[in-house]
């Protein structure tokens, strides 16, 4: 075996990291106070078991009350999730776990070099490779994901979102982004591509303030029986639009969400858009490969405000946070942050929320560590 520590790989992951895993399995979490509550996925499909998969953040255990009741972490849900619903592959072990964790997270891993012990380690290649953070072109075929039949988006419906416009985003970037309403479930629609334009997943958001606290605020949407999730760690929203003025700017901006991107092509036009959202709260060593695969020679992380005043608790979470993006990525490409450490964004936004003259200040002043 070799001789890493997962408990020490465990320490790495935050909550938000774990429940942006169970999100893109479909799981469906619900923030909690002390942690969150999502789809047992562990022993059912997506969509299909009840709301009884606890995560508790104090010990980062799962607990499935029906089926499995059994306590787990992330590493075991991955297998279960995996084999579930790949019944025709090999088993997932941990390595196998630890591996998507780690390149959906962007968390570093590092082990003692013990080359004897190599030889027990079935897929010893995939942690060399997280070491070099190259992707070679086979696990880029790889990864591909499943595209869903686009019909699904001519039978939304497209009317005037007036909530959105009011915000800064302008009918036409709305309309090229086919931005759609689903008057069932009162729900935001936002399609998902890939950077190839394949149509990969269906994010609603639902306007309901009750359905918002309900049930999150973006999640994957089941139509007539299909449930449009993707993981979104492999992917990056927006890539179709901006990826060739990414090439010939040399540089990205990520965004957390998808709304930042629709705000900043609203802003400064498609023909100079170089925005991307990794849609959760960490940017995975996939996302960061795809775009240097484009051309990005630096990448500018514009992460929310989650921060109420300078030095509290969360304050010093996202520094941290930030700074281990730098370390592990920053020998490759160069790396800055748009940082809002004035504060003249309100909690929790987005540095494009508060218009463009805002942004493009925080911008200019961002910080290169
Ligand atoms: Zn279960």
């Amino acid at each position: 075996m070799p001789r890493f520590d997962k408990d020490e790989i465990k320490e790495q992951i935050t909550p938000e990291m774990v429940e942006d895993i169970v999100r893109d399995f479909g799981g469906d979490p619900h923030k909690t106070n002390f942690g969150f509550i999502a789809g047992t996925i562990c022993h059912n499909h997506p969509g299909e078991g009840s709301h009884k998969l606890y995560y508790y953040a104090n010990t980062k255990l799962f607990r499935c009350y029906t089926g499995c009741d059994a306590t787990f972490d992330i590493f075991e849900l991955c297998c279960k999730v995996h084999d579930l619903a790949k019944p025709e592959l090999p088993k997932w072990n941990l390595f196998n776990a630890i591996k998507y964790v780690a390149d959906r997270t962007g968390i570093s891993i590092s082990f003692e070099d013990d080359t004897d012990s190599f030889g027990e380690i079935p897929n010893q290649e995939i942690f060399e490779k997280y070491e070099k953070l190259k992707v070679s072109t086979e696990d880029v075929k790889r990864l591909q994901l499943k595209a869903y039949d686009p019909i699904i988006l001519d039978r939304l419906c497209y009317p005037r979102i007036a909530d959105w416009i009011d915000e800064g985003m302008s009918e036409e970037v709305l309309r090229v982004n086919r931005i759609g309403f689903c008057p069932s479930t009162d729900q935001i629609t936002i399609p998902h591509f890939d950077k190839d334009g394949r149509f990969v997943g269906l994010r609603g958001r639902y306007l309901g303030k009750e359905e918002a606290a309900l049930y999150g605020k973006y999640r994957p949407m089941y139509l007539n029986g299909q449930m449009y999730n993707h993981p979104l760690g492999f992917n990056l929203y927006n890539l179709n639009n901006s990826k060739q003025q990414i090439s010939k700017m040399r540089k990205a901006i990520v965004f957390e969400g998808e709304k930042s991107c629709l705000l900043y092509q609203s802003y400064f036009g498609m023909k100079n858009d170089i925005s991307v959202a990794c849609c959760g709260s960490a940017v995975s060593s996939y996302q960061m490969n795809l775009l240097q695969e484009c051309g990005a020679t630096e990448i500018i992380i514009a992460f929310d405000r989650q921060f109420q005043q300078r030095n509290d608790d969360e304050f010093k979470h996202l520094v941290k946070n930030l700074k281990a993006i730098h370390k592990k990525y920053g020998n490759y490409v160069n790396i800055s942050f748009v940082f809002d450490k004035d504060m003249v964004t309100g909690y929790k936004d987005s540095p494009i929320d508060c218009g463009a003259e805002t942004f493009v200040r925080l911008f200019k002043n961002r910080v290169v560590l």
